[in-house]
């Protein structure tokens, strides 16, 4: 059983012909009322200022619900697009992800398992600054709450979007509690993410030239990542973007829809024992590769949690 928060306010944050479009949030509707409608499926809550100020500026913040359009547009960055109804969408976002955060210790159970079925993604966002689609991080927001306010001590992001997620990389690199691993095409937007970037040992870059196909994918990822992390961990995250798909228009690495499954079981085999698992919605702009990305990803997710 997989837990999902969802909302339809994620068909209200119009951004034109962007994209990261409603387009993206109907096809994975599709996807979860057809193959996962038994699951449970939970309305996320709008997070407070207060919340998202654990990881942002409250001066950003601010400046965010101030420059809500009232008609139109508005464009916090030349890539990131605001809409008169997109602030209930960027709230539902991250407090979906803090919500997962509270179910997983409410509940009586170990291996819990959400997936967090949103838009805009997040990972670019920084402290005080909109980036690649995104305003707040919301995985970033998510983990710092778990961390210093709900008790996980060791805490794992894994991102497997195509681009490199510097917002969560910088909001992280010098807190030794949150360990972030992240595969994505390199040299290429937005610019971070060279294997040199450590952190303080615990950030794991594992760049990919263009035109990886699935083979180097997974020797790069079992060198660059599995074999490189060796803790154990009280909290895993997926930071899942489905645009590293071979059919994806936005970037040009070459994976399979096997690979999404690949990665997650991986992953999961390696760092998951007994714990709880938040995976977060990132990017995927091809509508068939985001839907068959992502069934992969959920597969292996509602097998971990069922066993
Ligand atoms: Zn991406």
């Amino acid at each position: 059983m997989i837990n999902f928060y969802y909302s339809d306010e994620y068909f209200n944050h119009d951004t034109g012909s962007h994209p990261e479009s409603i387009e993206r949030i109907k096809v994975v509707k599709e996807l979860l009322f057809k193959e996962y409608a038994s699951h449970n499926f939970i309305e996320p809550s709008y997070a407070t200022k207060e919340l998202i100020s654990n990881v942002h500026d409250i001066n950003y913040i601010d400046n965010i619900f101030e420059n809500i359009p009232t008609s139109g547009f508005n464009y916090f960055d030349p890539d990131t697009i605001a809409s008169p109804s997109s602030l209930k969408s960027y709230l539902s976002a991250v407090g979906g992800s803090v919500d997962a955060v509270d179910h997983s210790r409410d509940s009586q159970k170990d291996k819990n398992v959400y997936f967090c079925a949103h838009r805009p993604p997040g990972h670019h966002a920084e402290k005080n600054k909109a980036m690649g689609f995104g305003i707040f991080n919301n995985i970033a927001v998510s983990a710092q709450y778990a961390n210093t306010k709900k008790n996980y001590s060791k805490i794992l992001i894994v991102d497997f979007d195509v681009h490199h997620g510097n917002g969560t990389q910088h909001m992280f690199e010098s807190n030794p509690n949150v360990f972030y691993a992240s595969s994505h095409q390199f040299p290429f937007y937005p610019g971070t993410g060279d294997i040199s970037e450590t952190g303080n040992g615990n950030i794991f870059n594992c760049p990919l030239p263009s035109g990886c196909d699935s083979i180097l994918f997974r020797k790069l990822f079992t060198e660059n990542i599995l074999e490189k992390i060796n803790h154990n961990f009280d909290l895993l995250y997926f930071s899942a973007g489905f645009d590293a798909h071979k059919l994806d228009p936005l970037a040009s690495i070459n994976l399979e829809d096997d690979d999404f499954k690949w990665v997650t079981e991986v992953i999961i085999k390696k760092y998951a024992v007994n714990i709880p698992i938040i995976s977060v919605l990132e990017g995927g702009y091809d509508m068939n590769g985001l839907y068959n990305g992502l069934n992969n990803h959920l597969k292996v997710l509602q097998k971990y949690s069922d066993e």
